[in-house]
């Protein structure tokens, strides 16, 4: 496993497990196969609704808790100072931990400068050992990143070869903030997996193509936090550090590059009305 040190000395593996819409009834199986396959950083949010799951099967595997790093978000409900704070301490119950690795603000909207400095007291008394942030657009990030004390340590976002985030990372990187990528397939969105670039680059390697798709993204200093159900993709994903991209093949892949969401768009009107309709999570 890589470890990748962040802005305040703390060390994360480059590759963890992440559990969106992993139902709440098999995240505790889903972490504990993760952890199995040799994961040791997994990331929930609270909006999820499985960081019990998570927590419950961290804690049963008998690994030691250092060992494991725990990412987990603040949904924009939680937000403003008060709120973020009370939050920080539900997670950690339902984490049934004494401190998260590393806790992101979800979204950039509502009043995330309050729940930020939630962020930044939590860390400060050792119950979060890294703070960040999560979907914000350069506009937001270098807003944000210019007027706190604790500059985030991460900004985690969508990030795959059709999306690859190049000009906003070097804004995050001119903060020495890492970007941490979302949706690492795309959730097979835009025929990734049968993508025919992908296709021939792995078969030069003898590997598939989320495992070229993902290698590409670590080989770019991104962190990546792929998912699956399934024990075998888990395995199949984690095993992408025996063999390298030549200079050319990450041409290529950088070449699929379409420089926008195949989600939404954070800085769409509609998008942030979406949200706000999302607000109760
Ligand atoms: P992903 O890009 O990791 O794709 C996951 C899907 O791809 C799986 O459900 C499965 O259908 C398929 N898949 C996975 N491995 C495969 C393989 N080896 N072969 C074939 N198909 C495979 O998508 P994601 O789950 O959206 O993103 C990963 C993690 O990022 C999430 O679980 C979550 O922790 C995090 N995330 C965060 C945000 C955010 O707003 N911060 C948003 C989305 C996801």
């Amino acid at each position: 496993m890589k470890y990748v040190t962040l802005n305040n000395g703390v060390k994360i593996p480059q590759l963890g497990y992440g559990v969106y819409q992993v139902e709440p009834t098999e995240a505790g199986r889903c972490v504990n196969d993760a952890l199995g396959a040799g994961y040791r950083m997994v990331d929930t949010a609270q909006a999820y609704h499985n960081e019990e799951g998570v927590g419950a099967a961290v804690k049963k595997s008998g690994i030691a808790r250092s060992e494991i790093f725990l990412v987990s978000k603040i949904w924009i409900s939680n937000y403003g100072y008060e709120r973020a704070k009370a939050s920080i301490d539900e997670s950690l119950r339902r984490l049934q931990t004494e401190y998260i690795d590393l806790m992101l603000l979800h979204q950039p909207f509502c009043d995330y400068y309050g729940a930020y400095r939630a962020l930044e007291e939590a860390y400060r008394e050792g119950k979060l050992r890294a703070i960040g942030v999560s979907n914000f657009q350069p506009n937001h990030f270098i807003d944000l990143a210019s007027n706190v004390e604790i500059v985030p340590a991460v900004n985690q976002v969508e990030t795959h070869v059709f999306c690859q985030q190049i000009r906003s990372k070097e804004y995050m990187d001119e903060f020495g903030t890492h970007t941490m990528s979302w949706g690492p397939l795309a959730e097979g969105r835009n025929g990734l997996f049968v993508n025919p670039v992908l296709k021939e680059i792995g078969k030069v390697h003898g590997k598939s193509v989320a495992q070229v798709a993902l290698r590409y993204l670590t080989q770019r200093d991104v962190i990546i936090i792929p998912k699956s159900v399934h024990r075998n993709r888990m395995e199949e994903n984690f095993n992408i550090y025996d063999f390298e991209l030549t200079p050319d093949e990450m041409e290529r892949i950088k070449s699929l590059d379409l420089a926008k969401s195949a989600f939404f768009d954070h800085n769409d009107p509609e998008t942030v009305k979406m949200f706000m309709g999302w607000r109760a999570l």
